[in-house]
């Protein structure tokens, strides 16, 4: 069985890790889901000017000092993917790949997607289109695979789903140095649309066609409504109520994917308030 951690935060940004530090305060046994670089959208920004009592500061730097706070209080970040969160009624199971973590509450910081996606994305999506690679890889042995990589996390899964497929094409949406395996056709070119009859058959490029059996689009985060079936979204975000209450009990939601202004200083207060009644969520079941 799997160890039931009291809160479960998915997303390591200024939302997710002021929920960390807040629950940590609390005493509650977390884990917090993330990346290495916490969030490419705060180590990217060149100049912070409305970060309260760092004026001025780049987006490294800052990312730096939220690591800093992270060690004081003795918080690691799990750098792992959350495919699937399931609510099970009075806990929360969220699957990576095989592995199962339980959580009894459980906080989405899952930020925002600025790219747009791709025409018949939706329509072909669980009929050829997934989000998850690593998961879907062994319908697709012997058959043709195309990943649509956003960052460079894409290039692990795509050399993975090659030991299966007969045919991997990989295109990134980023620039770099793409550590593939040989076997694996690069392609470069902007995905114009993805087309089919009742099953992804091509996918079209600016540039050329190709024919496909499947494509994943592997961004740096899912639709929150993806991730967790049964949440209920709202012009494109989490809905929630002033408590960062969503549709799900015991499930919180804070940040940019609860809606605009997308800033630093919201998210991080979101993430607080998000905790802080997750605690008193779990409280209250102690004492039933
Ligand atoms: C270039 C740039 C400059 C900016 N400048 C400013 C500024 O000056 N001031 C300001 O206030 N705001 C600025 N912003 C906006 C700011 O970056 C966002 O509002 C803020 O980062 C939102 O924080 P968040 O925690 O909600 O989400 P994010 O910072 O987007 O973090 C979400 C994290 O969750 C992770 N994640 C998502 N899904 C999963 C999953 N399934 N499993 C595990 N992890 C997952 C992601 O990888 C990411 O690391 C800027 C944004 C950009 C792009």
């Amino acid at each position: 069985m799997a160890d039931r951690y009291d809160i479960a935060i998915v997303g390591s940004g200024p939302a997710g890790i002021s929920a960390a530090i807040n629950a940590k305060i609390r005493n509650k046994n977390i884990i917090i889901f993330g990346s290495k670089n916490l969030s490419a959208k705060l180590y990217k920004a060149p100049k912070i000017n409305n970060y309260l009592g760092f004026p001025e500061i780049s987006g490294e730097i800052l990312k730096k000092e939220f690591e800093k706070h992270l060690d004081k209080m003795n918080i690691n970040i799990t750098y792992e993917r959350i495919n699937a969160v399931y609510s099970m009624g009075d806990y929360f199971t969220l699957m990576v790949n095989e592995k199962v973590y339980e959580s009894t509450a459980l906080i989405l910081a899952t930020g925002v997607e600025y790219t747009k996606s791709i025409k018949g994305e939706e329509e072909f999506l669980g009929k050829g289109v997934g989000y998850c690679a690593t998961c879907d890889a062994p319908l697709y042995k012997g058959k043709i695979v195309t990943i649509i990589g956003y960052n460079n996390e894409g290039e692990e899964d795509a050399n993975y789903v090659s030991e299966l497929a007969s045919k991997t094409y990989y295109l990134p949406m980023y620039k770099g140095e793409y550590k593939l395996k040989e076997k694996i056709e690069l392609l470069n070119g902007k995905p114009i649309e993805i087309k089919g009859n009742n099953f992804v058959s091509k996918l079209i490029l600016n540039n050329r066609e190709i024919e496909t059996d499947g494509i994943f689009i592997l961004k740096d985060s899912v639709p929150p409504g993806q991730l967790v079936p049964g949440l209920l979204i709202e012009n494109s975000h989490i809905k929630v109520n002033r408590n960062m209450e969503t549709n799900i009990k015991g499930c919180y939601a804070a940040g940019d994917c609860v809606g605009r202004p997308y800033q630093y200083m919201k998210a991080a207060g979101e993430g607080q308030v998000a905790a802080l009644n997750a605690v008193a969520y779990i409280d209250s079941l102690k004492k039933l």
